[in-house]
């Protein structure tokens, strides 16, 4: 099978799947979701959603953030992973923002890999779901599930690489959304340890299934992806599969 006819069938399997694919981070402005990404670095967003309300509510804007110190901001985030880190990157990102920035957290990739806590895949984040840029985040779940589906190369040994094949594969205008789709397959279905492989529909086409299971990879007229009993996997956090 040729690699666009893969994307093609992965793209119609998630669209029939999972037709809304969103951050299941909490926010309501670019700062607060700029804020939440930065915590959830190695960190769960259940996690991250249970401790921003708070956060958010005495520090709401990159002004009143950069007013404070790390050690104020740690007793907020003192739950998560990295808590020191984190909190002397929150200050250090809200006072650039302010100083450099008016306040406003910037589009461009270059611009927003100079705050503070912010690396490729956090910028990616906020161009592709604030700004709706065809930008592809390439965390630990999109790493492992687009190397298990066969979606990219094994030598793509990077995340960097997974996100230029990627992004070279994936219509643009899907871009953000596909990024969702594989963080959320990657977090409910086809989990590191314990792929779901029996309630995922990509089995027919999927480079590890085949693998594992000694089988040989369908040719695009036999493969049959199904999404017959498939459930929407909504903002709430439930998989393609229900759960
Ligand atoms: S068939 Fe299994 S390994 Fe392949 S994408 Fe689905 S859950 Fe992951």
């Amino acid at each position: 099978m040729k690699k666009q006819e893969l994307y093609n069938l992965v793209i119609n399997y998630f669209e029939k799947s999972m037709p809304v694919a969103e951050t299941e981070l909490h926010y309501e402005n670019p700062f607060q979701l700029l804020v939440a990404v930065i915590l959830s670095a190695q960190c769960t967003d259940k996690r991250v959603n249970m401790i921003t309300p708070p956060l958010f509510r005495d520090f709401p804007t990159a002004e009143a953030m950069a007013a404070t110190t790390p050690e104020v901001i740690f007793e907020y985030i003192r739950s998560v992973s990295y808590p020191n880190n984190k909190a002397k990157h929150l200050c250090g990102m809200a006072q650039m923002l302010t100083k450099d920035f008016n306040g406003e957290v910037p589009s461009d990739l270059d611009q927003l890999v100079r705050l503070p806590g912010v690396g490729r895949k956090t910028a990616n984040v906020i161009q592709a779901v604030i700004f709706e840029k065809a930008a592809m985040a390439v965390d630990t779940h999109v790493f492992r599930v687009s190397h298990r589906i066969g979606l990219v190369s094994e030598k793509c040994t990077t995340p960097y690489s997974v996100e230029k094949e990627l992004v070279r594969h994936f219509p643009e205008q899907l871009i953000p959304k596909a990024h969702h789709w594989l963080i959320l397959h990657g977090r409910y279905t086809c989990m590191a340890r314990n792929p779901q492989c029996d309630k995922c529909g990509l089995q027919p086409v999927c480079k590890h299934y085949q693998r594992v299971n000694g089988l040989k990879i369908q040719d695009t007229a036999a493969a049959k992806v199904s999404t017959g009993k498939k459930k929407t996997a909504a903002k709430a956090g439930r998989t393609a599969d229900g759960r």
